[in-house]
């Protein structure tokens, strides 16, 4: 058997010197002030014993892994009817691409681009105010993660909001289609704030385990999903994850996962373990490159790629 907790120690320790690092996001502007130093990573195993390295206790902007609980919100409130609203298909481009909006006549190819996300939180908002909305999501976290300390960080969410043009673009085009139902405005409030959730990578491993554990909630016992649900997601995971960059961290990495600019990766070896990594600077697709080079060795060590050792 594997050392689990050496491995991990072995991973941060090698991370920690690694000089090719990646890019820090810029184009919202507070991201661009974050320590490219950085490193975390977290693995919570099945039976809840956590393995840890690095900075794996300090909070960072999840970004669009939030885009994973709002897709699991929606869900479950309206099931699979929201397949009508956005596709499931891997979109082969860039995670702001507007082009592939115009050919599919509004409706985004899957729940993790940009465009897919803001018309799942549409979705979420429907019935509610912009406040409620963003407390269902972020209570919701704070459940998942049983840390009642996870919160926003405005900043953050206003430094995106001054300057998420592309974003708005995409909701207003979309609102073209009758893809979104609300005032575009409230639907992007709505989108920045739950991007700008800040969790640490301790936090969003605990937050992700019923994806490991067939939907169940291990802390609580509880059924957050039904097992088949859970499988889906981590499909989409698997085939959408990572923008235009899923094929390469399926063919390096072999697990589900989910990625955002703030730097962060979450990732599920089903039946095994949640995994978060943290490391800021992005490669060319916008994911983390140490976060992903980190779970190569991860899973090549554990031999958890869900495609064989
Ligand atoms: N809030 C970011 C945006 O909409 C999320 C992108 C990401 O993390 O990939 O641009």
């Amino acid at each position: 058997m594997p050392d689990l907790d050496r491995i991990v120690r072995d991973i941060a320790d090698e991370m920690r010197g690694r000089t090719d690092r990646g890019e820090v996001a810029s184009y919202i502007p507070e991201l661009a002030r974050v320590d490219p130093g950085a490193f975390g990573i977290v693995v919570i195993d099945r039976d809840g014993a956590v393995a840890s390295g690095g900075d794996s206790e300090a909070p960072f902007s999840i970004q669009s892994i939030s885009k994973v609980f709002t897709l699991t919100l929606a869900l479950g409130m309206v099931g699979d009817r929201l397949w009508k609203r956005v596709g499931r298909e891997p979109s082969g481009s860039p995670f702001n691409s507007v082009v592939q909006l115009e050919y599919e006549r509004g409706v985004p190819r899957n729940p993790f681009i940009n465009a897919g996300a803001i018309a799942v939180t549409d979705v979420i908002l429907s019935g509610h105010q912009p406040r409620e909305a963003l407390g269902e999501i972020v209570r919701f976290m704070q459940f998942l993660a049983q840390d009642t300390s996870i919160a926003i960080d405005e900043a953050v969410a206003a430094s995106e909001q001054r300057t998420g043009f592309r974003n708005a673009a995409l909701a207003s085009y979309m609102k073209s289609f009758g893809v979104i139902d609300n005032p575009v405005d409230y639907t992007l409030g709505v989108y920045f704030h739950h991007c700008a959730i800040a969790m640490s990578c301790r936090q969003l491993a605990m937050a992700g385990r019923y994806l490991a554990h067939s939907g169940r909630h291990p802390g609580t016992g509880l059924s957050v999903v039904p097992p088949e649900r859970a499988r889906r997601i981590n499909a989409i995971m698997l085939t959408c994850g990572h923008y235009d960059g899923s094929g390469e961290f399926a063919y390096r990495v072999g697990l589900p996962g989910k990625s955002g600019v703030g730097g962060g990766i979450l990732a599920i070896a089903p039946g095994r373990a949640s995994i978060a990594v943290w490391s800021p600077g992005l490669d060319a697709s916008g994911n983390s490159h140490l976060g992903r080079i980190a779970l190569e060795t991860l899973t090549k060590r554990m031999g958890w790629s869900i495609f064989g050792v």
